[in-house]
């Protein structure tokens, strides 16, 4: 399949990890936009928010749970921000559903 984080969990394109798990992969976003943006996506391939469905939600869970370790692993005791964008409207622009972490300073109020 052609899709860039499906690559990166191969191996086949580098990455700087963060956290992983059996079902979740986190790695630093290579154009940060705060001063920690990490990458949570699912090892499963789950092309945005909009495909979560009651048969594959578990894996949802299991990057929820992860946020708040990363999150600690990180430093962002003071907040954060979990985003994610989703399809055309939400300028998506890599198909594999992935949760910014976004931290490290006092973020924009603005998120639309
Ligand atoms: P989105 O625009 O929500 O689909 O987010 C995709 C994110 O992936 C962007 O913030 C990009 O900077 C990031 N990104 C693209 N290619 C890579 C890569 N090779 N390694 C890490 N992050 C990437
Ligand atoms: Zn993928």
């Amino acid at each position: 399949m052609d899709c860039l984080f499906c690559k990166i969990l191969a191996g086949d394109i580098p990455s700087a990890k963060v956290y992983e798990n059996e079902w979740v992969y986190a790695f630093r976003d290579i154009n940060p936009q705060a001063p920690v943006h990490v990458l949570v996506i699912p090892k499963e391939h789950i092309a945005s928010a909009d495909a979560i469905s009651a048969e594959n939600s578990a894996v949802v869970a299991r990057i929820f749970e992860a946020i708040p370790v990363i999150a600690k692993q990180e430093g962002l005791a003071n907040g954060y921000r979990v985003l994610t964008n989703c399809g055309e409207d939400g300028c998506q622009s890599v198909k594999h559903l992935h949760f910014h972490i976004l931290g490290g300073k006092k973020l924009s109020e603005q998120m639309g």
